[in-house]
């Protein structure tokens, strides 16, 4: 391939081994409306959903996912459990969509009775994520399905922490809105997110919506995919990297490829038995396990494994910064990883508690 082209270029070796191709073409097209149609299937999305590929990270997508599907004519119920709740009323507030919330307190399992106090409000959306990711809770969509089903709420689940490490049925929980971003279960490089509409949001909400807004604007994003392309220039390389992980998982099968990441989380708790550490009581996702410290060495072990092992586990922002810890579980991980990861832990925390 040789590119005289004026967006992707052709790159220079001592920058990148990459070769990116040119996109306007029917070739590119195909690719894209290949992965459209295994990212329905996984998401157990109809034929009739349309998707938004957006070069953005998941925070965008969440964005204009809100701005694009509700207005002021709306109200809606934020599920506020951690951190990417919080963000999910902060763009209502910034939008001026009327909301309010169920805040769940840390340490709480979100049950049917937490939305008791919500029957009799006038709720036109509600917002999830359906692993907050913060705290690492993986909230009962069937819980949260039942609610939007009796008050005809539009359900917009935010999966990006859950896709493809969980099961995930759009059309068995009657799920209208689903997000999900290149960078957790799909395993690819961050810049890609992606919403997919069910054809009741295009139909009542999307298509009869004026977005304030060109680059989000939604509508021209379905236009467009009818001929597998996006208005705008997309992350082609991710593009592409999504349709060869989309494959890799349908060689394996879905199935097979969510149950080995089980195995996976399963294997690390297992571990961490051996470890002064407790893990939460509330759901937990496959993707990731959050462990508890006794003590306040939580941010040191995370920099011991970084400065040590070259290790890197998630730390945890705000209150429980020395605390808590969150171990990912998804990408190309192995029980041996966990072992490993399990050991260096271990010598991490008694060099830390003999002090
Ligand atoms: C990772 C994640 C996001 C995406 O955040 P970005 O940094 O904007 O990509 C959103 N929601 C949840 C639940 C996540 O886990």
């Amino acid at each position: 391939m040789r590119l005289f082209t004026l967006g992707p270029v052709e790159m220079f070796p001592e920058v990148t081994d990459k070769t990116i191709p040119y996109f306007r073409t029917p070739e590119f097209s195909a690719i894209m409306l290949d992965t459209d149609n295994l990212l329905k299937r996984f998401a157990g999305a109809s034929d009739s959903a349309k998707t938004i590929y957006l070069t953005a990270s998941g925070t965008a997508a969440m964005e204009a996912a809100v701005t694009n599907c509700f207005d002021e004519t709306d109200r809606l119920l934020v599920i506020n459990g951690g951190t990417f709740g919080q963000r999910f009323a902060d763009i209502c507030r910034i939008h001026k969509i009327p909301h309010i919330e169920l805040n769940l307190p840390y340490g709480e399992t979100l049950e049917a009775r937490h939305f008791a106090p919500f029957f009799d409000e006038n709720i036109t959306g509600v917002l999830v994520n359906l692993h907050e990711t913060s705290v690492g809770q993986l909230y009962d969509i069937g819980i949260i399905a039942d609610f939007c089903r009796q008050k005809g709420a539009c359900l917009v689940s935010d999966a990006i922490g859950t896709f493809l490490a969980d099961e995930y049925d759009m059309a068995k929980y009657g799920i209208n809105v689903t997000i999900i971003s290149s960078q957790k279960g799909l395993c690819i490089e961050p810049g890609l997110s992606i919403v997919i509409l069910d054809e009741k949001t295009v139909q009542e909400r999307v298509g009869k919506h004026k977005t304030d807004n060109l680059y989000f604007d939604f509508n021209s994003y379905i236009k467009n995919f009818e001929r597998g392309q996006t208005p705008y220039t997309p992350a082609v390389g991710i593009c592409l990297d999504l349709n060869a992980s989309l494959h890799m998982i349908d060689r394996r099968g879905l199935e097979l490829h969510l149950a080995a990441v089980a195995e996976t989380a399963r294997d690390f708790r297992e571990k961490t038995k051996n470890l002064p550490v407790t893990l939460p009581k509330f759901p937990l996702s496959n993707a990731m396990t959050p462990i508890q410290f006794a003590a306040p060495i939580a941010y040191e072990v995370f920099e011991l494994l970084k400065n040590d092992y070259d290790i890197f586990v998630n730390p945890t922002g705000g209150v429980r910064h020395d605390t808590v810890l969150r171990i990912a579980h998804i990408g190309n991980l192995t029980r041996e990883d966990n072992t490993y990861l399990a050991d260096c832990m271990k010598t991490a925390i008694e060099k830390l508690t003999k002090r």
